[in-house]
């Protein structure tokens, strides 16, 4: 048998029952426990079919260079694949991101580019730089995880029909947030072609304008968000015509209670992220009939975000330390 190798490991992630918040609701409500990926979260995915379509169509020769600008989880990926299969690469980060994640990519070994964080119109943007560099490096190319349809494709050869294999015509709606897009886009449309009236649904972070798009067809934003990986001020090619039916804001504070509500009643130890998918799983649920089951997406682990999240310090300079025993933030 040929080995699997790292690439090989990635996907079939455990779907995981939320027992005590399904009883809260009268719901069931699912994790996709995608920080069990072997590098550790959802990015895994989007990765792997990346850089599958790059060598398949020719752009990714031998000894070649990936190139990603990224909130670190990509980056993170196409750093552990080039390993595994003989590329050099170069990791743009913006420098807001956890120091967890700059440092596990230097740790394994990608050429580490921290830059200011800045807005996206600004030509120093991790993004634009991340193009320049794969541009000007001989045997490169640009991962380019926002309009790079090989990421949304990947989830729809795989996390889709993960869920559909699992839960089938019982699924009422999958809920999650956008990065990328890629992962809702994928796997909801994957889902929909399955049955047409599981519900696809939008949660965002504040401070992105994917909500107002979906809501009204613009793109507005309302307050910021510290929540790493998630929210979007643009469409992204993986994003444009996604089956979206609703979409749901969830601020910062909620996501933070439900983290730490999901570790000391679940034992789950998660993300931001990840935590703000299940709130927006959570109130998505409240309004379907009892007895529905929701999945989302646990898009990666607590560990990436100990000096932050997982930091008393950080919650109260950021006033955002959680208050609550129960879920009654929801
Ligand atoms: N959560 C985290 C922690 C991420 O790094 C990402 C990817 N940027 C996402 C969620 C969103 O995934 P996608 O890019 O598929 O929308």
């Amino acid at each position: 048998m040929k080995p699997n190798g790292f690439v090989g490991a990635i996907g079939a992630t455990p779907h995981i029952v939320l027992p005590k918040l399904s009883a809260a609701l009268g719901r069931t409500i699912v994790g996709k426990a995608e920080f069990l990926n072997p590098g550790g979260s959802v990015k895994d995915r989007a990765a792997k079919g990346i850089v599958d379509d790059a060598e398949a169509t020719g752009r990714l020769r031998p000894g070649g260079t990936i190139v990603e600008g990224t909130a670190g989880n990509t980056g993170i990926a196409l750093a552990l694949i080039a390993n595994a299969r003989g590329y050099g690469s170069i990791i743009c980060i913006p420098d807001d991101q956890s120091s967890e994640k700059i440092e596990l990519l230097r740790t394994i070994g990608a050429d580490v580019r921290v830059v200011p964080a800045v807005p996206f119109v600004n030509p120093e943007n991790y993004y634009h730089v991340a193009r320049r560099i794969a541009e000007s490096t001989p045997n490169a190319i640009w991962a380019d995880q926002f309009n790079n349809v090989a990421n949304r494709a990947a989830h729809y050869a795989t996390t889709g029909p993960e869920i559909w294999d699992a839960f089938g015509l019982a699924l009422t709606a999958f809920v999650a947030a956008c990065g990328t897009g890629g992962t809702l886009a994928g796997t909801g449309i994957y889902l929909k072609e399955r049955n047409p009236n599981v519900r696809v649904v939008l949660c965002d972070p504040l401070g992105s304008s994917l909500y107002s798009h979906v809501k009204c067809g613009t793109l507005e934003t309302t307050g910021d968000s510290n929540v790493e990986g998630i929210g979007i001020k643009r469409i992204t090619d993986n994003f444009r015509d996604a089956p979206v039916d609703d979409a749901l804001q969830v601020d910062d504070p909620s996501a933070i209670e439900m983290v730490y509500w999901l570790l000391r009643e679940e034992g789950l130890y998660i993300g931001g992220s990840a935590g703000l998918n299940v709130v927006g799983a959570a109130r998505y649920a409240r309004t379907l009939p009892e007895g529905s089951t929701v999945v989302t997406i646990l898009c990666d682990g607590g560990e990436r975000y100990r000096s932050k999240l997982w930091n008393r310090e950080w919650l109260v300079e950021n006033d955002c330390a959680p208050t609550h025993t129960d879920l009654s933030f929801l």
